[in-house]
């Protein structure tokens, strides 16, 4: 006899939705997604976005249960944002290979070695490095907070792609770099647009910032996960290519359904983005598991540097 795995799968996947949309109704809770997460994990999603979308949002959110689907940093950024609230991010492998680059102890070091730059932290940092930093940037206003900034030299942590971005924006500012990236998007070369602008000549090309310089000077768009859906939106063209994670395709095939899109390169998927599932979710609604704790001296330093981002944007 045949048994359509398919099928079941497919019930048990949908079964599981309904029984995290029950919970989290029971619960009072609010779920947060990235655009990076699976579609089951956006399907039960009551907000999805980039990092400072979700930012924000966090802030806003009248629940004091959030579920943050996401990779560890932006679960304690929330956190960071709204002490008094119960922030859980229900898979806590999921971390970030690029916060993971940049540590305390360095920021400290380099501060040292240049007494007069300020330093400016990409989101996707720890808590501790934050604490560190005098402003937070996400990729949406990296540029403009790096613009707008009083000190004319900048430590930029911990991203060399989207620092060197800025650099060439902003060139009368001194920028030192770390050398950290995003292996999802640092892994692309050039010769990937290359071969998409071979196959879909007509398509639009939309490039992430954190990836390379030489794959970013060939694009139409630079943007962050939010630029880069407003200006599919917007455009009057029907196809796109899109150099960054896999997710954000997912989200605009189903955003966009008279539109086609193309992932730059198949390799861009983040693994940590993908870890957190729906059972994940279920535990931790029912069990509280994964909770984001901080401790109070690094939470008051740490969000201020949030603060004075948002504040900016
Ligand atoms: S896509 Fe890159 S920056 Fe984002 S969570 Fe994954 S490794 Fe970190």
């Amino acid at each position: 006899m045949n048994i359509n795995l398919e099928h079941i799968t497919v019930k048990s996947i949908n079964e599981k939705i309904e029984l995290v949309k029950q919970l989290k109704i029971q619960k009072k809770a609010v779920i947060l997604a990235h655009h990076y997460q699976s579609m089951a994990i956006k399907e039960v999603a009551d907000i999805i976005g980039d990092s400072l979308e979700l930012s924000r949002k966090a802030t806003q959110v009248a629940s004091d249960l959030i579920i943050f689907c996401g990779v560890h940093f932006m679960a304690e950024s929330a956190k960071l944002l709204s002490p008094k609230k119960r922030v859980y991010l229900p898979n806590l492998n999921a971390g970030c290979p690029m916060a993971d680059m940049a540590t305390r102890e360095w920021v400290l070091e380099k501060k040292k070695e240049h007494p007069s730059a300020a330093v400016v932290s990409y989101v996707n940092t720890s808590a501790e490095v934050k604490a560190v930093s005098d402003i937070c940037c996400t990729s949406s206003n990296a540029v403009k907070i790096v613009r707008e900034i009083s000190s004319n030299e900048i430590i930029f942590v911990p991203d060399q792609n989207l620092g060197s971005y800025v650099q060439k924006l902003v060139p009368s500012k001194t920028i030192h770099l770390w050398r950290g990236f995003c292996p999802t998007h640092h892994r692309i070369g050039a010769e990937a647009v290359m071969s998409m602008k071979a196959k879909y000549p007509e398509a639009k090309i939309l490039i992430h910032p954190e990836c390379k310089p030489e794959v970013v000077e060939l694009a139409d768009v630079v943007g962050s996960t939010a630029q880069i859906i407003k200006a599919c939106e917007e455009s009057d063209q029907t196809e796109f290519v899109i150099g960054t994670e896999l997710g954000v395709v997912e989200s605009l095939k189903k955003q966009f359904p008279s539109k086609r899109f193309y992932l730059l390169d198949e390799a861009m998927v983040c693994p940590n983005m993908k870890k957190t599932t729906l059972d994940d979710v279920i535990n931790t609604l029912v069990n509280q598991t994964g909770e984001i704790i901080i401790e109070d001296e690094i939470q008051s330093s740490a969000s201020q540097a949030i603060w004075a981002m948002l504040e900016r944007s």
